[in-house]
């Protein structure tokens, strides 16, 4: 059964407390299914989600994750649930479910036959995060204000969506009115706090001789919302792993890093980094330039000095500078040309 967004009796306060205080099978089984989620998600293990009352079991993690209040946990959480939901949509054949599914997040979709038409609102929205044509509407033909998507398309732009709608509705939700509806749980909510932030203690990891405060803005934001919990687009990622490593970050501290991300798989990092590295591939890559950043979305320059110099054109550069001011040596543009 899909997770349907819109539905706003979950936003209620008494909602949440007669999952706590009602008397029925139902509400003790999502009270003991949300319990087991945030047990998972609290310790770093994937979550084992099961079909029924998954939709009641999700919101009211929303409301304990309020009354927890880390947004990283959070974030955590979310993504799982993003995954779940992509891999159910995924393996759903039938257009018209699919339809359903999209719309009960508020996506403006409908079917057409195989494919689907998406407002070109709903379409530019969701597609920021998303690398590639498809996902570039200057690419896409428009007709009446819609575009037409794959069904693949689609489920990525609804997987966006999920994320956007589940942090609303997190965001909606009053604390003082969260720890008021869920009191007859305070011990376990300070239990799983005590618990999350001491195994984030540890997980902890500095950037050894990198001076971070000389970071682009851009490279402080994937740091940002990498500690949130937010996954990265991929070109975030090979961005930050090739930056890092050009500044003197060793390859097994940079792995530690990613051990925030929600999606962490050991292996898979080991395997991305050391090829970005070059340690298995033979090529030292370097980040992207500030245009291909800036084109695909990822750039956060917003007012800073230096990256609104007309000059700057690679976040390598703005580390240099950065850090040739620190030394005392003014900086000339053409000693600025000598690097890539
Ligand atoms: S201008 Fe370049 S260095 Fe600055 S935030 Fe954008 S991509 Fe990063």
């Amino acid at each position: 059964m899909p997770i349907i967004l819109n539905n706003t009796r979950y936003s209620e306060p008494d909602w949440a407390n007669s999952v706590l205080t009602g008397y029925s099978e139902d509400l003790y089984k999502t009270h003991k299914y949300a319990t087991d989620l945030i047990s998972d998600v609290s310790e770093g293990s994937r979550l084992d989600v099961k079909e029924e009352h998954v939709e009641e079991a999700f919101f009211f993690c929303l409301w304990i994750l309020k009354c927890i209040d880390e947004s990283t946990l959070s974030s955590r959480f979310i993504n799982e649930m993003r995954d779940y939901v992509v891999r159910e949509a995924e393996s759903n054949k039938d257009p018209d479910v699919l339809e359903s599914i999209a719309q009960g997040t508020g996506l403006d979709a409908t079917r057409l036959d195989e494919t689907f038409s998406v407002h070109f609102v709903d379409f530019i929205r969701y597609s920021k995060k998303l690398t590639g044509n498809a996902y570039r509407l200057v690419f896409q033909p428009l007709s009446g204000g819609k575009v037409e998507v794959e069904p693949r398309i689609l489920v990525n732009l609804y997987r966006e969506k999920f994320v956007e709608s589940s942090f609303k509705f997190l965001a909606s939700i009053k604390k003082t009115e969260a720890l008021a509806a869920l009191s007859p749980m305070e011990e376990f909510i300070s239990s799983v706090k005590q618990e999350y932030l001491s195994r984030r203690k540890k997980e902890k990891v500095d950037l050894g001789n990198v001076d971070s405060s000389k970071f682009p803005p851009c490279i402080n934001e994937y740091l940002k919302l990498m500690r949130e919990g937010v996954n990265l687009p991929q070109m975030a990622r090979f961005t930050l792993v090739s930056f890092l490593h050009k500044v003197g970050m060793n390859s097994s501290d940079i792995i530690a890093l990613f051990r925030s991300a929600p999606d962490f798989n050991e292996k898979i990092t080991t395997y991305q980094v050391n090829h970005i590295t070059g340690e298995i591939s033979g090529t030292v890559y370097s980040p992207p330039k500030c245009s291909v950043l800036l084109s695909n979305h990822i750039c956060f320059k917003g007012e800073d000095p230096l990256c609104n110099q007309e000059w700057l054109k690679h976040p390598l550069r703005y580390y240099q500078i950065k850090k040739m001011r620190d030394m005392g040596k003014p900086q000339t543009q053409k000693t600025e040309k000598k690097v890539n």
